[in-house]
């Protein structure tokens, strides 16, 4: 059964699953969201549907001998960090004993997406860069979570993907409708040059490589933000198409 209006201990009024027009911080992990949420009809409240209605304990299989429990506010949380994305644990929380942080949206991404040509895996291990930071690691020794296509050519962080979405929030995208600088920020020149080889005689391969990458990220914001809504393929739409 799908609930619709639900309510919960940590908010006085009545929550509404609908869908979000523009990024919000989640009140309950505090970690940006965007499309289906809970909210308040009487005030500036919102919940990713993962921490509205978390599981009181969970297993992910990145960390097998794990036994993940659920925590509204976990003991100790002040100086950790959550293990996928690399973010400041500030809120709701899956936690296991061995000190291990996901968030209830982490915790829910699906391990394999597919879409037109293109199959990505959810992956903790290092391999090639990321295509936004153009960077291996999220942060000095830390790599955190990425979609990564079989072929390997294409590889985004979780936790690039959501700054994607809030850096175009920030800058007003969600305000005045299109942005062309966003564009630039999801795939770095020199990354296809690298990748490519660069010559004029490859632009064929460039647009290939262009369109697929397109095809990944399409995939993981859909995967990240939950279902592709009309607002979020809105975004999707007119990021890709400038
Ligand atoms: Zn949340
Ligand atoms: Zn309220
Ligand atoms: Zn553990
Ligand atoms: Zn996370
Ligand atoms: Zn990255």
């Amino acid at each position: 059964m799908k609930y619709t209006e639900i309510t919960h201990p940590s908010h006085p009024h009545d929550l509404v699953l609908g869908s979000a027009e523009e990024p919000y911080q989640c009140d309950g992990c505090k970690e940006v969201g965007f499309g289906p949420c809970f909210k308040c009809g009487q005030c500036n409240f919102n919940l990713h549907e993962e921490c509205a209605m978390p599981e009181p304990s969970a297993f992910h299989p990145f960390f097998s001998k794990c036994d993940f429990r659920f925590y509204e506010n976990a003991p100790g949380s002040s100086d950790r960090f959550y293990d996928a994305c690399g973010k400041d644990v500030r809120g709701f929380v899956y936690q296991c004993s061995h000190e291990h942080d996901l968030h209830p949206c982490c915790m829910k991404l699906q391990r394999t997406l597919i879409g037109d040509g293109v199959k990505l895996h959810l992956s903790d291990k290092v391999s090639t860069r990321c295509l936004k930071c153009g960077s291996k690691e999220i942060s000095k020794g830390f790599r955190g979570w990425s979609y990564e296509s079989s072929c390997g050519q294409y590889r985004y962080h979780v936790a690039c993907v959501k700054d994607l979405v809030l850096e175009n929030w920030r800058r007003g995208y969600f305000d005045d409708g299109h942005n062309t600088m966003a564009l630039q920020i999801m795939v770095r020149n020199e990354d296809i040059v690298q990748q490519t080889g660069g010559s004029s005689s490859s632009r064929m391969k460039v647009s290939k490589y262009w369109r697929m990458a397109k095809v990944a990220l399409t995939l993981i914001i859909s995967a990240v933000f939950g279902d592709p809504t009309t607002v979020v393929a809105t975004f999707i739409a007119s990021l890709l198409s400038s």
